[in-house]
């Protein structure tokens, strides 16, 4: 029997299976960054923070993949906790934003956890109840970027308290930069005397730590690593420094997450006819002086339903076949189309990545007026993850 031409093309696409998108998660690259945040600080122990699922990694196989690296890990929740405590994780984790209610408290304690405490409730929530075992806590002070945390006096009166607390095992003081990722900022200088001239006041023991630094700090603040350095983001490769500041030249950060699709449709759009929602790009017509042809674009199985930016603009980077191409038109929720027109050979089925391996996701994050962090914990689980 013979195979009418349309069938053939219907095989082409069939041979991807399923709806082609996938996050590739490199663990080498994440260890890889994890040790060159462990050279960035000679003396300090590494919280490796992994709350939102690892910044959209997958907490379990991240933590895993760190778990004989790191000294503890950070979290949002205690159910982030939990999660990778059932994973078989043994290492100190910390919860970040400690408990929202007196039950937590307990299974804070029951599963051996750490907690930040950062309000006068949160303190009366751990004073008031009978614990299992005592429990690590990180006190959290306010040194200006006015979140989280005590003032300069409450802190003092809390710690205090907790050192005289049965509940409390090991005590660490803790505080957040809110400008570390622009090095000219005075608000750094200010939380880091602030942090210090409390921390004088209170006589810290020897068996108490202190920890301030995030990724940028790590890179930029020897004199903010304190006990304990906290990383987030640059495990995954990304830059902490705002507005393109390069990296310090003896660092090197590969990408943990590559996001990456296929063509699945391609179109011949002539000069003067639009692609997409809204007519939002439009092909050069003769009028522009542009070439008669067409412009060729492809169609890509991508779109914000799996997390990718709806407002990646016109001109937003992907590759093809690891060939530069720009976004056509609005992002859909399950399809973005792409300008190949300076890429002929390009086929349905081809490769697209839209972030990591090759085309750093803070380009995506600039072109789509957001920041890396917001662009990777927003992949979904539409999104196909494997692990290598
Ligand atoms: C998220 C977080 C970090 C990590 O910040 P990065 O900028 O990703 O390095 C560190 N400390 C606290 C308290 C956090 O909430």
């Amino acid at each position: 029997m013979a195979i009418a031409p349309a069938c053939i093309f219907t095989c082409l696409i069939l041979d991807f299976m399923t709806r082609p998108i996938e996050a590739l998660i490199s663990l080498a690259n994440l260890q890889h960054n994890f040790a060159q945040a462990r050279n960035l600080t000679p003396t300090a122990r590494i919280m490796a923070v992994v709350k939102a699922n690892a910044y959209g990694h997958g907490a379990v196989r991240v933590a895993g993949a760190l778990d004989p690296l790191a000294d503890a890990f950070g979290v949002a929740s205690l159910e982030e906790a939990v999660e990778l405590r059932a994973a078989g994780i043994e290492s100190p984790i910390v919860l970040l934003s400690g408990v929202f209610g007196r039950t937590e408290m307990l299974e804070v304690a029951r599963h051996g956890l750490a907690t930040v405490i950062h309000c006068v409730e949160q303190l009366q929530i751990l004073l008031a109840t009978e614990l299992s075992q005592p429990v690590d806590v990180w006190l959290k002070l306010d040194t200006g970027m006015h979140r989280l945390g005590f003032t300069a006096e409450g802190f003092c009166r809390a710690a205090g308290r907790l050192r005289a607390a049965k509940q409390v095992a090991k005590l660490t003081f803790i505080s957040h930069l809110a400008c570390a990722d622009d090095p000219a900022a005075a608000l750094n200088e200010r939380q880091l005397s602030a942090f210090s001239k409390t921390l004088d006041g209170l006589d810290v023991g020897v068996d108490e730590c202190a920890s301030l630094a995030n990724s940028a700090a790590l890179l930029t603040r020897p004199d903010m690593h304190f006990d304990w350095v906290r990383p987030g983001v640059m495990l995954y490769g990304v830059n902490p420094l705002a507005g393109d500041l390069p990296l310090p030249a003896e660092l090197e950060l590969r990408p943990v997450m590559t996001l990456r699709s296929r063509i699945v449709a391609l179109q011949a759009v002539p000069g003067g006819e639009a692609v997409g929602y809204g007519e939002a790009w439009c092909a050069p017509g003769l009028a522009t002086g542009a070439s008669a042809s067409p412009a060729r674009i492809a169609v890509v199985a991508a779109g914000y339903g799996d997390g990718y930016p709806r407002h990646a603009a016109n001109g937003c980077p992907v590759l093809v076949n690891g060939k530069s191409a720009v976004v056509a038109g609005r992002v859909s929720m399950d399809l973005i189309s792409v300008d190949i027109s300076a890429n002929p050979e390009a086929q349905v089925g081809d490769v697209v990545t839209l972030w990591g391996e090759g085309l750093p996701v803070e380009s995506i994050a600039q072109h789509s007026a957001t920041i890396a962090y917001e662009l990777l914990t927003a992949v979904n689980q539409r999104v196909k993850f494997s692990y290598e």
